[in-house]
């Protein structure tokens, strides 16, 4: 039984507050009022291991003391101050700075904004005016991967991959001029029964290239390792292969790293893995440890030196606020000072091992995937047919999670991967706590 405080305070938000991503009117009947660490806590001083970094966003942990003083100070100084009409400020110079060493190849040109979805939108527009400055407007189009999570703003929705499907979508058809293609999903390739079904998505992305026309094609956008779909990594030749294909069809790249990027993955940036060079890069959420709204859009020189000159009619009005900047700015010398990808990638491999030696042997697991804190379970009902686990078995599972004081999410592309996507400062000794308290409720899960 829960106390009056929190039955009231639950009950009002039942009331006034519609939820993004959950059922108007309805809450998951726990407030949290606190965090630090790892943890967060919620109004009944209960604790929560934050194995999905909230929305794989608190990379540095919650409530890091530099971050916090780093805003602190900011305010005492500027509160607001407009980035148009060339107005500018000292701390999204050094923002931009810090970004343009730590981001890989020559992205070092930054467009601010507040979310990802928006900087998705603004990547999207800023390669359509790349193309009309270079005098082929007809190079409009852009294609993403079903499955993939661009963003829930204006143009990002249409990138977005993801729930496309009529009970899933019921915002309207997606605008003319966005291509989804097959992303190559192994563990159920949507190809059918291929021997490497990364092959057969980059062919068929080739395929889909020509039918479109390259010279209709504005930009290719993806995440490096499929994020919201639940941690899906492609194999190893996928990524090589489609950078080529954008560079041999004259396509720009662009690089989605809102969620995989900032140290997740155990380097700072995801496609590093593969070596791959975008000409844009999205980035979010752990620029900022999403202490303050803060994302930015990367340009590399080839396509700011193509914009440069040009009026750019576009903006948001907390496009590289001050205050935000200075957090962020905060944040970017806590990754670099604590090698905190180094971090993630020993606590991830440790991760990694764990969950294959005892979890992936469990009736209820298809497999695992992902890297550094980027990990993900596929829950099953059957290893053999893999028929996903049903929503019954899925909100119980969840509700056990919430009891033992974990804080995670089990959902994806067919709603059935468990993030195992803690803070990138995470010790060995916490996320062997956390692998503990999830192993037997795992291991509760039965095929029916
Ligand atoms: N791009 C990717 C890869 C994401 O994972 C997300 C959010 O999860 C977005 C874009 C949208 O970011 P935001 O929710 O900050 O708009």
């Amino acid at each position: 039984m829960v106390s009056k405080r929190t039955q009231e305070l639950l009950q009002t938000d039942a009331e006034k507050v519609v939820h993004g991503m959950y059922v108007v009117g309805r809450n998951m009947g726990i407030v949290m009022e606190k965090a630090h660490g790892i943890y967060l806590v919620d109004t009944e001083g209960k604790e929560y291991i934050d194995l999905s970094s909230q929305l794989i966003c608190v990379n540095l942990g919650h409530r890091r003391k530099e971050i916090t003083d780093a805003i602190t100070k900011a305010l005492n100084e500027i509160d607001f101050v407009t980035t148009f009409f060339g107005i500018t400020n000292p701390y999204i110079i050094e923002v931009s700075e810090k970004l343009a060493r730590l981001t890989p190849g020559d992205l070092n040109h930054f467009h601010f904004t507040s979310g990802g979805g928006e900087a998705v939108d603004s990547a999207v527009k800023m390669a359509r005016f790349y193309w009309s400055r270079k005098g082929l407007a007809g190079k409009y189009k852009i294609i993403s991967l079903y499955a993939s999570y661009h963003g829930s703003a204006g143009i990002s929705t249409n990138v977005t991959g993801l729930g496309r499907g009529a009970n899933q979508n019921p915002f309207g058809p997606v605008s003319p001029g966005f291509v989804h293609v097959a992303p190559p999903y192994s563990y159920r390739c949507m190809f059918g029964d291929v021997p490497d079904c990364g092959q057969a998505s980059v062919n068929y992305l080739e395929a889909v290239i020509q039918a479109e026309g390259p010279e209709s094609i504005a930009a290719f956008i993806a995440e490096p390792i499929m994020g919201a779909a639940g941690m899906i990594e492609f194999p190893p030749n996928w990524w090589p292969q489609v950078a080529e294909l954008c560079r041999k069809y004259d396509i720009l790249l662009i690089v989605d790293e809102v969620m995989s990027g900032f140290a997740r993955t155990g380097k700072m940036f995801a496609c590093e893995h593969w070596g791959v060079k975008g000409d844009m890069m999205t980035m979010a959420k752990g620029i900022v440890n999403s202490a303050l709204p803060f994302a930015a859009v990367a340009l590399n020189d080839k396509v700011y030196d193509v914009l440069k000159d040009n009026m750019l009619s576009h903006g948001f009005t907390y496009s590289g606020h001050p205050v935000a900047a200075a957090a962020s700015s905060a944040a970017l010398d806590i990754y670099v000072r604590d090698n905190v990808a180094a971090n993630a990638a020993k606590v991830g491999q440790h991760i990694k091992q764990r969950l294959e030696a005892e979890f992936v042997p469990l009736p209820c697991v298809g497999y695992a995937d992902g890297r550094g804190v980027f990990q993900a379970l596929e829950l099953v009902k059957d290893k053999k047919t893999k028929e996903p686990i049903d929503q019954q078995m899925k909100e119980k599972f969840w509700q056990d999670l919430f009891a033992a004081g974990i804080f995670t999410r089990v959902i994806g592309w067919l709603g059935n991967r468990m993030f195992i996507c803690p803070p990138c400062t995470i010790t060995i000794e916490e996320a062997d706590r956390a692998l503990d308290i999830i192993k037997p409720l795992v291991a509760g899960l039965q095929p029916k």
